[in-house]
């Protein structure tokens, strides 16, 4: 397995129903690695390159209402594996279709509510985090735990 980043994103409605820490704690318990963090207001310029490929779609212009409606919280995590792994983590972009134990399948019921983003693929990893962060904003260091959670 390789050491992959991943973006992922707590979407306005997790901030406003205080799941911040619920969702952070999820991804953090699993051993992954925080490697940036920001609370921020996303702007149309952000959101239409991170979703660019969904310009022009039904969902777009409620989307980008939706993720602008209020902070956000944008972070990149490392790992093993991650994109994939945080993908599952989060279950099904269909809330009423995730399995219970992911963060939708527990905590989320709508599509268009769906709590988290997280990058699907390599290629949307390196592409949103170079949206949302500078090199310098993102931070390589070593834990003291990282042998008690990969080889
Ligand atoms: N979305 C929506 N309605 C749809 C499809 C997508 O509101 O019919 C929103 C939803 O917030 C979703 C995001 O657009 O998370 C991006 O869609 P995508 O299919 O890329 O899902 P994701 O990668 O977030 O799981
Ligand atoms: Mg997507």
């Amino acid at each position: 397995m390789a050491v992959e980043r991943t973006f992922v994103m707590i979407k306005p409605d997790g901030v406003q129903r205080g799941l911040i820490g619920e969702i952070i704690q999820r991804i953090e318990r699993r051993g992954i690695k925080l490697v940036a963090m920001k609370f921020m207001n996303a702007t149309d310029a952000i959101l239409e390159a991170h979703y660019a490929e969904h310009i022009g779609k039904p969902f777009f212009a409620g989307l980008v209402e939706y993720i602008k409606s209020g902070p956000v919280v944008a972070m990149v995590w490392e790992g093993d594996n991650v994109i994939e792994t945080i993908r599952t983590t989060m279950g099904k972009t269909k809330a009423h279709e995730a399995a219970p134990g992911t963060i939708r399948g527990d905590l989320a019921l709508h599509i268009s509510r769906n709590l988290v983003h997280g990058s699907d693929g390599a290629e949307a990893a390196a592409r949103e985090i170079a949206i949302w962060f500078s090199e310098a904003e993102q931070i390589s260091f070593t834990r003291n735990t990282d042998g008690w959670i990969h080889e």
